[in-house]
Protein backbone atom coordinates (compact mmCIF):
# COMPACT_ATOMS: atom_id res chain seq x y z
CA UNK A 1 0.00 0.00 0.00
CA UNK A 2 1.91 3.05 -1.08
CA UNK A 3 -0.14 5.60 -0.03
CA UNK A 4 0.62 7.25 3.35
CA UNK A 5 -3.69 8.47 3.95
CA UNK A 6 -4.30 4.74 2.74
CA UNK A 7 -2.35 3.39 5.37
CA UNK A 8 -3.50 5.01 8.18
CA UNK A 9 -7.07 4.43 7.36
CA UNK A 10 -6.03 0.76 7.22
CA UNK A 11 -4.36 1.23 11.22
CA UNK A 12 -0.85 0.67 9.56
CA UNK A 13 1.04 3.48 10.22
CA UNK A 14 0.47 4.09 14.73
CA UNK A 15 -1.58 7.27 13.82
CA UNK A 16 -4.46 8.25 16.07
CA UNK A 17 -6.87 8.26 14.35
CA UNK A 18 -9.54 10.69 16.31
CA UNK A 19 -13.10 10.07 13.79
CA UNK A 20 -13.44 7.00 11.70
CA UNK A 21 -17.08 5.18 10.35
CA UNK A 22 -17.54 3.26 6.91
CA UNK A 23 -16.87 6.30 4.76
CA UNK A 24 -14.60 8.91 6.33
CA UNK A 25 -11.53 8.63 8.67
CA UNK A 26 -9.70 12.43 10.47
CA UNK A 27 -6.94 12.25 12.06
CA UNK A 28 -4.06 14.63 12.96
CA UNK A 29 -1.82 16.89 10.43
CA UNK A 30 1.77 15.44 11.28
CA UNK A 31 3.33 19.37 10.62
CA UNK A 32 0.63 21.08 11.78
CA UNK A 33 0.08 24.88 10.56
CA UNK A 34 -2.30 25.79 13.46
CA UNK A 35 -3.08 24.79 17.31
CA UNK A 36 -5.62 22.77 15.82
CA UNK A 37 -4.86 20.85 12.30
CA UNK A 38 -6.63 18.03 11.42
CA UNK A 39 -6.91 16.10 7.68
CA UNK A 40 -9.92 14.51 7.42
CA UNK A 41 -10.37 12.27 3.62
CA UNK A 42 -12.62 9.31 2.77
CA UNK A 43 -11.55 6.17 3.20
CA UNK A 44 -11.78 5.12 -0.47
CA UNK A 45 -8.48 6.19 -1.99
CA UNK A 46 -9.84 9.10 -4.52
CA UNK A 47 -7.27 12.53 -5.61
CA UNK A 48 -9.39 14.94 -6.12
CA UNK A 49 -13.44 15.85 -4.97
CA UNK A 50 -14.32 15.81 -8.22
CA UNK A 51 -13.64 12.47 -8.30
CA UNK A 52 -15.51 11.45 -5.41
CA UNK A 53 -18.25 13.87 -6.30
CA UNK A 54 -18.42 11.37 -9.52
CA UNK A 55 -18.45 7.93 -7.02
CA UNK A 56 -20.36 9.37 -4.29
CA UNK A 57 -20.89 12.53 -3.23
CA UNK A 58 -22.56 12.21 0.02
CA UNK A 59 -19.00 11.27 1.29
CA UNK A 60 -18.14 15.01 0.90
CA UNK A 61 -20.94 16.07 2.70
CA UNK A 62 -19.82 13.97 5.40
CA UNK A 63 -16.27 15.04 5.45
CA UNK A 64 -17.43 18.61 5.86
CA UNK A 65 -20.31 17.81 8.61
CA UNK A 66 -17.26 15.89 10.49
CA UNK A 67 -15.26 19.01 10.37
CA UNK A 68 -17.32 20.91 11.95
CA UNK A 69 -18.63 18.08 14.86
CA UNK A 70 -14.23 17.92 14.97
CA UNK A 71 -14.19 21.52 15.04
CA UNK A 72 -17.04 22.01 17.94
CA UNK A 73 -15.26 18.71 20.22
CA UNK A 74 -11.93 20.58 19.74
CA UNK A 75 -13.75 24.25 20.96
CA UNK A 76 -13.13 26.21 17.87
CA UNK A 77 -16.33 26.32 16.48
CA UNK A 78 -17.64 29.11 17.99
CA UNK A 79 -14.23 31.26 17.18
CA UNK A 80 -13.67 29.79 13.66
CA UNK A 81 -11.85 27.66 11.75
CA UNK A 82 -10.58 27.21 7.92
CA UNK A 83 -11.39 24.09 5.83
CA UNK A 84 -9.34 24.00 3.07
CA UNK A 85 -8.58 21.55 -0.01
CA UNK A 86 -5.40 21.76 -2.13
CA UNK A 87 -6.00 20.24 -5.40
CA UNK A 88 -3.48 19.77 -8.26
CA UNK A 89 0.33 20.89 -8.09
CA UNK A 90 -0.18 24.76 -8.48
CA UNK A 91 -2.36 24.26 -5.61
CA UNK A 92 0.39 22.58 -3.33
CA UNK A 93 -1.61 19.44 -3.01
CA UNK A 94 1.28 17.08 -1.74
CA UNK A 95 -0.95 13.62 -0.72
CA UNK A 96 -2.31 12.35 -3.89
CA UNK A 97 -5.22 11.20 -1.45
CA UNK A 98 -8.16 13.67 -1.50
CA UNK A 99 -7.87 15.64 2.30
CA UNK A 100 -9.40 18.45 3.93
CA UNK A 101 -7.94 20.40 6.33
CA UNK A 102 -9.03 21.45 9.34
CA UNK A 103 -7.17 24.43 10.73
CA UNK A 104 -8.40 27.01 13.70
CA UNK A 105 -7.34 27.45 17.33
CA UNK A 106 -5.86 31.16 16.97
CA UNK A 107 -6.73 34.02 14.84
CA UNK A 108 -5.29 34.19 11.59
CA UNK A 109 -3.91 37.91 10.31
CA UNK A 110 -6.86 40.27 9.13
CA UNK A 111 -5.54 39.37 5.08
CA UNK A 112 -5.71 36.06 6.35
CA UNK A 113 -6.92 35.04 2.27
CA UNK A 114 -3.39 36.61 0.98
CA UNK A 115 -2.04 33.77 -0.65
CA UNK A 116 1.93 33.26 -1.71
CA UNK A 117 2.02 32.90 -4.83
CA UNK A 118 5.43 31.60 -6.42
CA UNK A 119 5.76 34.47 -9.18
CA UNK A 120 3.18 37.74 -9.35
CA UNK A 121 -0.23 37.57 -9.96
CA UNK A 122 0.24 39.16 -13.64
P1 LIG B 1 -1.46 18.95 0.98
O1 LIG B 1 -0.28 19.86 0.76
O2 LIG B 1 -1.40 17.73 0.08
O3 LIG B 1 -2.77 19.66 0.92
O4 LIG B 1 -1.34 18.45 2.47
C1 LIG B 1 -0.80 17.22 2.82
C2 LIG B 1 -0.70 17.22 4.33
O5 LIG B 1 -0.46 15.90 4.76
C3 LIG B 1 0.44 18.09 4.86
O6 LIG B 1 -0.09 19.09 5.73
C4 LIG B 1 1.34 17.10 5.58
O7 LIG B 1 1.89 17.62 6.75
C5 LIG B 1 0.40 15.94 5.87
N1 LIG B 1 1.06 14.65 5.92
C6 LIG B 1 1.97 14.14 5.04
N2 LIG B 1 2.36 12.90 5.41
C7 LIG B 1 1.68 12.62 6.55
C8 LIG B 1 1.68 11.47 7.41
O8 LIG B 1 2.37 10.48 7.21
N3 LIG B 1 0.84 11.53 8.49
C9 LIG B 1 0.07 12.62 8.75
N4 LIG B 1 -0.70 12.56 9.84
N5 LIG B 1 0.05 13.70 7.96
C10 LIG B 1 0.85 13.71 6.87
ZN1 LIG C 1 -4.90 6.70 -0.40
Amino acid sequence: MSCVFCRIIAGRSGSEVLYQDEKITAFRDIRPQAPIHILIVPNEHVSTARELLDKDSSVLITMFSEAHALAEAAGIAGKGYRLVINTGPDAGQMVDHLHLHLLGGKPIQPDGMALRWKDRMT
